[in-house]
């Protein structure tokens, strides 16, 4: 069972099918490249994700509100963002191996490898020294210098050509970084071409150009295009919030990351609309507030870390992104983007409507400026799912694997296992469970031996067992298993509400925040 960093990642996808979490899409047809299902417990991590991202946003904020927009919209909408035109990505083919990329990844990650060594550059020389001066060491270390000169000047070039739209500068970027191809070794490469990422599809009965509608590629502008409706219908004040959680559908060039990048997803999304001028104040609030949402889940705080965007999207006057350390490596797992008044500005001119709100303080009209959070919630349940997949040796010299997900997020809080199949224990523990289940998600098992049970709760992270024996018969009391320590403890069945109840609150983690 030993693993390296390298095969964790397939470990985890393995674990996660033969739990029940993620199933391939349609897997008896041999599956839909790039969709995913997610199955029983799967389902259950979802809602509690999708649950603490909705809370903490329209319980802990009485000044954001929450909608459910349709996916299907006008196509105009696609028009007015700037996804007709602009949402495109720059492909490239291997001619040896027949595989697809993404330029700016391919250069990007040239870009990685040199910070990767600039970082160990520093670490070397930060054994070496006591009274190591990171800022000093990399602004004069010759070698550093060096690194840094050669990533400024290739983010410059991406900067322009992806500015320019100009995609023979890209294809002359991945020549003269001569970068490889990792399937076939060989720079055989074809021209760089833009390509669409969003989906369409026709409505109504005559397909014909018309009727062409597209699968949203993001949830914001349903909430664009609901700003009035709800600043109006919910006597909302400058500055508020809109959150939303839904599907979103992309055409992927290279979707080869399990569910980090998919086709269908989905995003929880807030569109936070403030009062012009003040965007930058609150694009600093929303990327503390994020951050500390996402560390109270406890999965380590050296896991997360902010990423500045250099190259800005049309839209936006600041991005960045906070990363996650997935298994492999730190990536987005959530945008944090000041989008300006670009898009009710481009609405109001497509739709011909003002979009405008009245500021009785101020006594004028303005278009807002919005400040957004967007996270995925495939990407949300990768960074607990991989993080909290644990393979341990015990002390007695077996093996367990254990998922130790953070418990309020768990799919079920407790397992009430009788010992055996008789003698009057499955009756007893039935009514355990009858008086548990209306406050925690009870998963009841009477099948094999203890020990095998309590194997199967560790693999899909149920954070507590009860088991019922004959003593339970005479006095009323339990024991309790607890999935991190594997402790158990004998406790009366009056007090077992209580000990659970706190650790699987979903309260309590969002009194963390
Ligand atoms: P990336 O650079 O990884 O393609 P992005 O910058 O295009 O992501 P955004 O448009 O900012 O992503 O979308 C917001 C969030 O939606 C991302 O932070 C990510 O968590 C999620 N997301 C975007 N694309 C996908 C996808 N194809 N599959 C799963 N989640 C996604």
């Amino acid at each position: 069972m030993a693993t390296t960093e390298d095969n964790l990642f397939k470990n985890v996808i393995s674990h996660a099918k033969e739990y029940g979490f993620i199933f391939p899409s349609s897997e008896i047809y041999d599956g839909l490249s790039a969709v995913y299902d997610y199955g029983q417990n799967g389902a259950e991590l979802k809602n509690n994700l999708k649950e603490y991202w909705w809370k903490f946003m329209t319980l802990l904020h009485d000044n954001i509100v929450g909608i459910d927009a349709a996916i299907f919209m006008h196509p105009t909408t696609w028009k007015a963002s700037g996804h007709v035109d602009a949402f495109n990505d720059p492909m490239i083919d291997n001619k040896d191996s027949k595989k697809r990329y993404r330029a700016d990844q391919l250069i990007e990650g040239v870009i990685e490898k040199l910070e990767e060594k600039i970082e160990k550059e520093v670490e070397k020389a930060a054994k070496r020294f006591d009274n190591f001066d990171r800022t000093m060491f990399v602004s004069t270390n010759a070698r550093v210098v060096e690194y840094q000169k050669k990533i400024d000047e290739i983010n410059e070039r991406l900067k322009t050509a992806m500015a320019n739209n100009n995609m023979a500068a890209m294809k002359q970027l991945v020549d003269d970084l001569e970068i490889v191809d990792p399937i076939s070794g060989t720079k055989n490469w074809t021209d760089v071409r833009q390509f669409n990422l969003m989906f369409s599809t026709e409505m109504g009965s005559v397909a014909d150009d018309a009727n062409k509608i597209y699968l949203r590629p993001e949830t914001a502008q349903g909430i664009f295009v609901n700003f009035l409706n709800v600043q109006k219908t919910g006597r909302m004040k400058i500055p508020f919030g809109i959150a939303q959680i839904g599907k979103a559908f992309r055409n992927e060039i290279v979707a080869r990351q399990f569910i980090f990048r998919m086709r269908e997803f989905e995003q929880m999304e807030m569109q936070f609309f403030v009062k012009p001028g003040e965007e930058m104040k609150w694009y600093e609030y929303w990327k503390e507030k994020r951050l500390k949402w996402h560390q109270a889940l406890g999965l380590g705080h050296d896991n997360y870390r902010y990423h500045d965007h250099l190259n800005l999207a049309h839209y936006a006057n600041a991005a960045c992104d906070i990363q996650f350390n997935f298994p492999m490596g730190f990536r987005e797992l959530e945008g944090i983007h000041s989008r300006t008044d670009f898009d009710l500005k481009s609405h109001e001119k497509y739709s011909g409507k003002k979009l405008q709100y009245f500021d009785s303080e101020d006594n004028q009209n303005y278009i807002p400026y919005v400040v957004e959070t967007s996270v995925g919630l495939d990407r949300m349940f990768l960074s607990v799912l991989a993080s909290s997949y644990k393979e341990e040796k015990l002390e007695d010299g077996s093996e367990r694997v254990v998922l130790k997900i953070p418990a309020p997020l768990a799919p079920n809080k407790v397992a009430i296992l009788p010992l055996m199949k008789k003698d009057g224990l499955p009756e007893k523990a039935t009514e355990i469970m009858n008086l548990l289940k209306f406050d925690f998600r009870c998963f009841y098992e009477e099948k094999d031996a203890i020990g095998k049970r309590y194997r199967r709760q560790d693999a899909i992270g149920t954070p507590y067992c009860i088991t019922v024996d004959h003593q339970t018969l005479q006095d009323n009391t339990v024991t309790i298993r607890n999935r991190d320590t594997m402790k158990q403890e004998r406790v009366a069945i009056q007090d077992v509400k209580t000990i659970i109840a706190e650790s699987v609150s979903m309260a309590e983690l969002l009194k963390k925040i």
